[in-house]
């Protein structure tokens, strides 16, 4: 699969420019497969009072072993832009936080800065420094420790019941914010809510987007899946510990 992944280096080189830039003749040997993890908050939740928000959090804790677990393993974090560069071995995981949370800057970062992991962060460009979301700065300080931003859309709507031109909006002006205000490029787009249809797909490919993520289950699979249809795997309180280790046991 190494040509596939040349192609794919290549495609997203070309539109890309700027920092992180490698040459297509660096790649060495790859996987083509990664284990791409979706976290949405990373905070204390009551379970009674709040069943909803649990299954949407983590724990701090939890997050921490889990964090300590993938270290133990053997496990390396890589960007997205890194996996489909073909940066990817056995033991590359993808650490995605859907969002642009408030808690993933101050609680999730320095977690993984203790285990010096990377992550992308999906932003809402519409709701930055809206209370729960981090705020411009925020957002600069966790570029700065080398977090990947995607786009989330601007205001966090299902993009499948849109007509084409609010879809439109949706990507192209949530892109334009954040390169504009951030000075990166914007390559990369998560599924508000994981709802989408062939329109948002074609949009997003028409508006330069190289890859979009999904909440399908699965192990992303460069040989196999649609770059703009890449499958994740949901991390949440339920399963706990021993979920989360049976689900990456799963996978090798
Ligand atoms: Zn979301």
């Amino acid at each position: 699969m190494k040509i596939l992944t040349s192609i794919l280096a290549f495609v997203f080189l070309s539109g890309c420019g700027g920092a992180n830039v490698l040459g297509v003749g660096e790649i060495g040997e790859v996987s083509d497969q990664v284990p791409i993890l979706m976290y949405h908050y990373v905070r204390e939740v009551d379970k009674v009072w709040d069943p909803l928000g649990w299954n949407l959090s983590v724990s701090p804790e939890l997050f921490e072993r889990q964090m300590e677990y993938l270290q133990g393993s053997g496990y390396s974090s890589i960007s997205m832009g890194d996996f489909l560069l073909g940066h990817a071995d056995e033991r590359s995981v993808v650490l995605t936080f859907d969002d642009g949370l408030s808690d993933f800057y101050a609680t999730a970062l320095p977690i993984l800065e203790k285990y010096n992991f990377k992550a992308s962060n999906a932003v809402i460009s519409g709701f930055i420094g809206r209370e729960g979301h981090m705020n411009e700065d925020e957002i600069f300080e966790i570029m700065e420790s080398g977090v990947e931003i995607l786009s989330h859309s601007v205001y966090h709507k299902n993009l499948a019941s849109l007509s084409d031109a609010d879809i439109r909006f949706e990507v192209s002006s949530s892109r334009d914010d954040l390169e504009e205000r951030f000075g990166v490029n914007i390559r990369g787009f998560v599924y508000p809510s994981g709802k989408f249809d062939r329109r948002v797909m074609r949009i997003l490919g028409e508006e330069g987007y190289s890859f979009a993520l999904s909440t399908e289950y699965g192990e992303a699979d460069l040989g196999e899946h649609d770059l703009m249809l890449l499958p994740r795997i949901r991390v949440d309180n339920r399963g706990g510990y021993e979920g989360f280790v049976k689900r990456l046991e799963e996978l090798e």
